[in-house]
């Protein structure tokens, strides 16, 4: 087992990696920009490395001084996180050409995974269903495009295979809009993502977004961990998070859950990872992998009990899977809301100092975030300040236990989503459950008028 583990990542997820780490007896080595030096888990780490200033991109997007971190500290083991690098494929490439292990999938699956196209096309030889669409990229000929726009049927939407982060997509809902709407999302492309390349496919009207986590080891043994529901999206980014998904049988997850396993296995996959899906009328289509622990990880681990970051370090540390799929059992029903430092109801964020945080607790209630009272919200990245997971035998239960829980959470001297999720745990349709990824844009235009 290592004994070091340099972490590439700040904010709530730096903690939760400090802390798996703690618990298996390994030291986690800290890094942090100029502007992170007073977060909690600089204070409390055994040890921590500056990387350089605020800008991302001259500290955690800084690859050489992430690897002399990891030098300088004598590390074995780099975890990534989420965003930054964790799914770059060059950055896995140098960690392990320096000599230390990525703690994630080899840099060939992240690079197959990372482009939507070749990603999709992995997923069709894998058996796994995809959104019916254009082959591959989209050709040139403008003809030849209108021709698939045809078969396929409108709406279609024009997506970015380098793209990312709900950015980089375009619907179109008539032929004349088409040829631009193309030649737009491909110029986008090329200035956002470095990569022209775009591809076509069905707009689903009215989807849920289900993703299935899975973990496999490099010995070919794989398991999933049910879904998540993350409908709940504003501009394609997820709000509120949950497991299980309310109203979907358990048989089509159990099939849909075998086919992510059998794909694992097919590519050689290693490490936690997440299929997403579209779900409509009872089909799940296939539209990304993500090859790194996600967000929402909290609520499978509620509702299986099986710890998915340790999972991470042991798996990177070359040990067989400790799970079989029967151990991967889902119980109960646990929920996420991501707490961002923004305006409630326009979004704008609102970074600064918080001069006063009280966290929530009683049963079923995990807090996930390295913040604390007097802490500087930094203006530079992203603004999630921390996640708020309950859990309950039933959905209902952990529903009622959020809505306590958000009460009881106070947030002075910054703006936070807050009472944005105090309206949501309250609202008829979410209580119902099953809302597709357009309900929560809708509730908001309501609101507004
Ligand atoms: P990203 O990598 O940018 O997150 P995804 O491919 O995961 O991109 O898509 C992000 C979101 O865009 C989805 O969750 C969904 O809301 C919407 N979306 C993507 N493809 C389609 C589609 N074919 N039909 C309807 N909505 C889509």
């Amino acid at each position: 087992m290592f004994k070091k583990i340099l972490v590439a990542n700040r904010g709530e997820i730096a903690l939760r990696i400090q802390r798996a780490c703690r618990e298996l007896g390994i030291t986690a080595v800290m890094v942090y920009s100029d502007i992170d030096k007073d977060a909690k888990y600089i204070k409390l780490a055994d040890e921590a490395v500056c990387i350089g200033p605020a800008a991302s991109s001259q500290s955690y997007l800084n690859m050489p001084a992430l690897i002399s971190a990891a030098e300088v500290t004598d590390a074995q083991a780099i975890h990534p996180g989420y965003g930054f690098l964790a799914e770059n494929a060059d950055f896995a490439e140098r960690v392990e050409q320096s000599g230390f292990t990525f703690i994630g999938p080899t840099p060939e699956a992240i690079r197959i995974m990372g482009d939507k196209v070749s990603a999709k096309q992995a997923m069709i030889k894998a058996g796994v269903p995809t959104v019916p669409g254009s082959d591959g990229l989209l050709p040139e000929d403008p003809k030849e495009i209108v021709r698939l726009a045809r078969e396929i049927g409108y709406p279609v939407i024009i997506k970015a295979t380098g793209g990312g982060g709900g950015r980089g997509m375009r619907v179109v809902h008539t032929e004349a809009a088409l040829i631009n709407a193309v030649q737009m999302t491909r110029s986008e492309a090329q200035v956002a993502f470095g990569n022209p390349g775009v591809y076509m496919e069905k707009f689903l009207q009215e989807p849920r977004h289900i993703e299935i986590q899975i973990l496999a080891d490099e010995y070919k043994n794989a398991i999933f961990l049910g879904e998540r529901d993350c409908s709940m999206q504003r501009r394609n980014q997820k709000i509120i998070e949950e497991a299980p998904a309310p109203g979907i049988p358990r048989r089509a997850i159990e099939k849909i859950g075998a086919k992510c396993v059998t794909a694992c296995k097919k590519i050689g996959y290693r490490g936690a990872g997440t299929f997403e899906f579209l779900y409509e009328n009872g089909e799940f289509y296939f539209i990304e992998m993500n090859t790194r622990v996600q967000v929402e990880h909290t609520v499978t681990e509620m509702v299986t009990g099986i710890d998915i970051v340790r999972e991470q370090i042991l798996i990177a540390a070359g040990e067989k899977l400790q799970y079989a799929q029967r151990d991967a059992q889902v119980k109960g029903h646990a929920i996420e809301c991501r707490i961002n430092a923004e305006d409630p109801y326009k979004f704008i964020p609102s970074p600064g100092r918080i001069t006063m945080w009280h966290s929530p607790g009683g049963p079923g209630v995990r807090v996930d975030s390295h913040i604390y009272s007097n802490y500087f919200v930094p203006p530079t990245y992203d603004s999630m300040i921390g996640k708020l997971i309950t859990y309950g035998d039933t959905r209902e239960q952990a529903i009622a236990r959020m809505r306590t829980a958000l009460l009881e959470t106070l947030v002075e001297g910054i703006s936070t989503n807050i009472p944005l999720h105090r309206e949501l745990m309250v609202d008829a349709r979410f209580n119902e459950g099953g809302t597709s990824i357009h309900y929560l844009e809708e509730w908001l235009a309501s609101r507004a008028r």
